[in-house]
């Protein structure tokens, strides 16, 4: 064999499966197609739409407009180079932490398309056609996914972007329509907005972000009304046309949306086609994404693993990472201990959201007896500081055992403070945590002491 592990893709699973690999004493080849190392996290995905957000944030002084005013702009003109001159930086940064941890860790790469000829033994094919064949005892698919393309979309960079390509606009469209309310939907069409652009989100079902408290979502949907976005739910697609003017965007109950840019967001496909599954005999479902074991991460052939965006849902860089470590860690018969209950969902639109354990709705639907307890961020000293006048933490607590089953923030940094809840969460605590315990004041975080005590002044002392 040439290689303890084969990983193919360098995004978040591959990534921590070669290290971890690594840091067992294994032999790793990482194997990725693209020009640079990173993966769709570190160039087209997670880490340039959250780079874009901070600096649309920072120039437009989103974060300001509380004490001063929806008109108040740290600068004025705002422009693509803005916004990309940060981008370039933070990402040729993330690149190179990246090729120093494989290098620190003995970890080789190579750029190239991978195909599997068998069960141990794959294809190796260069940009400049150049062939080679690789041994393996074990492999990890990361390949990812790519966003879905329907072919009746008239994409041309021009008009029609796909979220891979927004990256590359020449310049701020005065006015956008953005189709596909999920996760990378709502987090350009807010990013665009906070910029003062008009947005018009469209979305063929008749909620968002189906997987969320819906006072949580239905909060996030009026602060979006609320700054003048046009949300249309319900409404289909009919056709999407690139006119010189301006695209147009027809739906089916007869309306035409026009703009000057339309990013289309509904969906991604995984990565799949040329990997040469059924030589190994492994299969992919319509959208290109493999099963694996929950448990274990390998597919139908036992020394193959499968991580990250290509097994499906939930697609984040957060959780490819832990599967890409779990993966190796599973392959180098490492025993690992039974996986937490919960992880958390982090939604950067602005406002932020993020969420762990049950939803209410969940709660409702398992019968338990629960109680709510609630905190504005306009009630803590930290909120008036900052001038935070929206946004709220919502926490929900069993009745019988007490127990914390469900985190859920819409507003300021919510992605950061949802961990005080998975914590109490994973960890079994009550709502006497949050009534017993002292916070750091003035704070964020102390609303989870508000809330906290919101829900015990109703339940009692158990
Ligand atoms: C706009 C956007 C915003 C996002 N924001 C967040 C966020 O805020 N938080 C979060 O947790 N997640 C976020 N995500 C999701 C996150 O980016 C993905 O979950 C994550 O990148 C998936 O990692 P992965 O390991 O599957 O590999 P990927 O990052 O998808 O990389 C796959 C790699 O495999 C390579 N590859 C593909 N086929 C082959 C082949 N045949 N041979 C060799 N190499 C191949 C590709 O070149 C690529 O480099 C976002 C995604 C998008 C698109």
């Amino acid at each position: 064999m040439d290689y303890d592990m084969l990983v193919i893709g360098s995004g978040p699973s591959g990534r921590r499966a070669a290290v971890q690999s690594a840091k067992l004493g294994k032999s790793v080849l990482v194997v990725d197609r693209g020009r640079r190392l990173g993966g769709v996290s570190v160039h087209t995905g997670t880490i340039p739409s959250k780079t874009l957000r901070e600096t649309v944030l920072n120039l437009s002084g989103w974060r300001e407009r509380g004490f001063y005013g929806r008109g108040y702009r740290v600068k004025q003109d705002i422009s693509v180079h803005d916004l990309v001159e940060r981008l370039h930086k933070t990402l040729d940064h993330e690149v190179e932490v990246l090729q120093h941890q494989f290098m620190r860790n003995t970890v080789k790469s190579a750029r190239a398309a991978v195909k599997f000829l068998g069960p141990n033994k794959v294809s190796l094919t260069s940009d400049t056609g150049d062939y080679s064949e690789v041994g393996f005892a074990n492999a990890l698919i990361a390949v990812g996914t790519r966003p879905h393309r329907p072919r009746d979309v008239p994409f041309d960079k021009t008009r029609i972007f796909d979220s891979d390509e927004m990256l590359e606009l020449d310049r701020l469209p005065r006015t956008l329509t953005v189709i596909g309310a999920g996760v990378i939907g709502v987090e350009y069409a807010t990013i665009f907005s906070a910029l003062d652009v008009p947005v018009t989100l469209v979305e063929p079902r008749n909620s968002i972000l189906d997987f969320v408290d819906r006072e949580i979502v239905d909060d996030f949907i009026h602060q979006m009304r609320d700054r003048g976005m046009t949300i249309r739910l319900g409404s289909a697609v009919k056709e999407i046309r690139s006119k010189p003017e301006a695209a147009e965007v027809e739906l089916a109950d007869g309306r035409t949306i026009r703009s000057e840019v339309v990013l289309y967001a509904a969906g991604r496909t995984g990565n799949v086609g040329s990997l040469g599954l059924d030589v190994v005999g492994i299969d992919a479902d319509s959208r290109g994404r493999i099963k694996v074991d929950p448990n274990t991460f390998q597919t139908s052939v036992p020394n193959i693993y499968a991580a990250g965006d290509v097994i499906g849902f939930p697609s984040l860089a957060s959780t490819s990472m832990e599967q890409g470590r779990v993966a190796a860690c599973h392959a180098f018969g490492v025993p690992l201990p039974p996986p937490p209950e919960t992880f958390p969902y982090g939604i950067y639109a602005v406002p932020e959201i993020s969420t762990v354990g049950q939803s209410e709705e969940q709660v409702r639907e398992s019968g338990a007896a629960y109680e709510v307890g609630v905190a504005r961020f306009r009630e803590t000293s930290r909120g008036h500081i900052m001038g935070v006048n929206t946004g709220f933490l919502k926490l929900l607590f069993s009745i019988e055992t007490r127990r914390l089953l469900g985190a859920h923030i819409v507003g300021e940094g919510a992605t950061e403070l949802i961990h005080i809840g998975q914590a109490v969460i994973n960890l079994g605590g009550t709502v006497d945590f949050f009534v017993n315990n002292t916070f750091n004041y003035p704070t964020l975080a102390e609303a989870y002491k508000i809330a906290g005590l919101d829900a015990w002044n109703r339940m009692g002392r158990g």
